[in-house]
C-alpha cells in the first residue's frame, strides 16, 4: 500500500519505546507502551529521592513532595485546570469513577433520583453508578441513541432531567474509537444545573484536553494508557463541587486533626488521597505528559488519525470482517466481527504472527449486547505505530482466514 508521510518522525520516536521492536503493538486501549525515559524516571527515583510524603522534614522527604507535587503541576498544565487542588492522583479511571459515583451520591443522591449515563460506557463508568443507584434507591437513566451508535441530541432535551443529579459519559468509546458529542450533554445539563463527569481514558494523551474550554464538572483518565505508569490516573474536578463532596476513604493525610471520636479533613487535594500515594507513579506519569508535550499533543492526535485513516483504507475491502463502527472518523480504535473467525481464535493466531490485538467485550457488555453480539475483535493504535505495521496486520490477517478455512 501507499506509504502516507507523517509530520511524526515516528521510527526516530520508536527508538524510545525498546518493547515495540518486540511485537506489532495495537493493544493501545488496554495500555500504552511506556517511554524509557518513563521507565528510567522511576528507578531514578528510587535509586535517589524515594521516601514519603507529605510528612517527613528530612531533604530525602522534602525532595519526594517537591517531585510529587511538580508532577501535580504538570497535570494542572496539561488539561488546563484552574488549579493544583482540583488534580487528585488515583489508581486509573475506574478509582477515579468510583471516588466521584460514592462521594458524590453521599452528598447528593436520594432516593428517586437518577443518574445519566449512556449503553456505549465501559464498566468502569457503569457498574460504579449501578452499585450507587442500588444503594441510594435510585434508578439509571440512558442517553438515546440514533442507528449510528451517536447520542440523539433531539432527544436529550426531553430526558428527565428534574430527577438526573449527575451524567457520567465517555469521551472517546473504548469499542468504537468514535469522539462522542460530550458538547451536547454538558451544555444541556448545565442548562438543568447538573454537572457532568467525563470518562477520558481514551481520549487524555490522544487528542488535545481542555477541562476549562470543555466545561466538565469532573474528568476521569488513566496514567498508563498516555505513556505513563501502570496503577496511575487522574481525577480533575472543579474545586468549588469538590469542596462540596466528603472523603471517599479515611487515613492518614486526608485529616486535619483527629479525636477520639471524629476527625476534621485536610483541604483539597489531600482530602482525596488517603494513605501513601503512588509518589513514584504520580512522577512518571508527570515525566509522560512531559514526554507528549515534547512530541506535541496536537501531532500525536492527527497522527492517530492518519493511522486510522491508513488502517480503515487497508481494510475496508476485506468483505469478511464487519466493523462496529463504519464511520472513517475513528479514533484509532477499531472493533469488528469476522464472519467466521472467533474474535479470540484470530487474536490467537494474530498472537503467533506477533501482533498483539484485543478480543472479547472489551469491558462494554452492554454495547456488545445492543448490537447482539458476544464479543469483537479489537485493533487499537497509538502514535508510534506505522502504516507498514498495519500492512502486516492485513497480511496476518488473509493467512488466518487461509489456515481456518481449511
Ligand atoms: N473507561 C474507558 C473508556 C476505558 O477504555 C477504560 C480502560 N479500558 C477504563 C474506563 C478503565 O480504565 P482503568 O482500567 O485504567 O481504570
Amino acid at each position: 500500500m501507499e506509504q502516507l508521510t507523517s509530520v511524526l518522525p515516528v521510527h526516530t520516536i520508536r527508538k524510545d519505546f525498546p518493547i515495540l521492536d518486540t511485537c506489532v503493538y495495537f493493544d493501545n486501549a488496554a495500555t500504552s507502551q511506556k517511554p524509557v525515559e518513563v521507565i528510567n524516571s522511576i528507578s531514578n527515583f528510587y535509586k535517589n529521592t524515594n521516601a514519603n510524603v507529605h510528612r517527613s522534614i528530612h531533604r530525602l522527604g522534602e525532595k519526594a513532595t517537591a517531585k510529587y507535587e511538580d508532577a501535580r503541576e504538570r497535570v494542572r498544565n496539561f488539561i488546563n485546570a484552574r488549579s493544583v487542588q482540583e488534580i487528585i492522583f488515583t489508581s486509573g479511571t475506574t478509582d477515579s469513577i468510583n471516588l466521584v459515583a460514592s462521594a458524590f451520591a453521599e452528598k447528593f443522591i436520594n432516593e428517586g433520583d437518577s443518574i445519566l449515563v449512556t449503553e456505549l460506557e465501559h464498566h468502569s463508568n457503569l457498574v460504579p453508578w449501578q452499585l450507587i443507584a442500588s444503594r441510594k434507591k435510585a434508578t439509571l437513566c440512558f442517553v438515546p441513541l440514533r442507528d449510528d451508535l451517536s447520542y440523539d441530541t433531539e432527544a436529550l432535551e426531553k430526558l428527565p432531567w428534574h430527577t438526573i443529579k449527575i451524567a457520567a459519559v465517555s469521551h472517546i468509546s473504548n469499542v468504537l474509537g468514535i469522539e462522542n458529542n460530550i458538547k451536547s450533554i454538558i451544555s444541556h445539563a448545565h442548562g438543568h444545573d447538573v454537572p457532568v463527569l467525563i470518562d477520558a481514558a481514551q481520549s487524555a494523551g490522544h487528542i488535545p484536553i481542555d477541562v476549562q474550554a470543555m466545561d466538565c464538572d469532573f474528568l476521569a483518565f488513566s496514567g498508563h494508557k498516555m505513556c505513563g505508569p501502570l496503577g496511575t490516573g487522574v481525577l480533575y474536578g472543579r474545586e468549588r463541587l469538590l469542596e462540596q463532596l466528603p472523603p471517599y476513604r479515611g487515613g492518614g493525610d486526608m485529616i486535619h486533626s483527629v479525636w477520639k471520636d471524629k476527625s476534621s479533613y485536610a483541604h483539597l487535594p489531600c482530602k482525596f488521597e488517603a494513605g501513601t500515594p503512588n509518589i513514584v507513579g504520580a512522577i512518571g506519569l508527570g515525566k509522560a505528559m512531559n514526554y507528549l508535550s515534547r512530541i506535541g499533543i496536537t501531532a500525536i492526535s492527527d497522527r492517530i488519525y492518519t493511522l486510522s485513516d491508513y488502517f480503515y483504507k487497508a481494510t475496508r475491502d476485506i468483505d469478511s470482517i464487519q466493523f462496529l463502527e463504519t464511520s472513517e472518523k475513528t479514533h484509532g480504535i477499531f472493533s469488528f466481527v469476522h464472519k467466521i473467525i472467533h474474535p479470540h481464535d484470530l487474536a490467537q493466531y494474530l498472537d503467533s504472527r506477533e501482533i498483539a490485538i484485543r478480543a472479547g467485550h472489551h469491558c462494554a457488555q452492554p454495547l456488545h449486547r445492543m448490537l447482539k453480539i458476544p464479543a469483537s475483535a479489537r485493533v487499537s493504535l497509538y502514535f508510534y505505530n506505522t502504516e507498514s505495521e498495519i500492512d502486516c496486520f492485513r497480511t496476518a490477517l488473509e493467512e488466518a482466514e487461509r489456515f481456518f478455512y481449511v
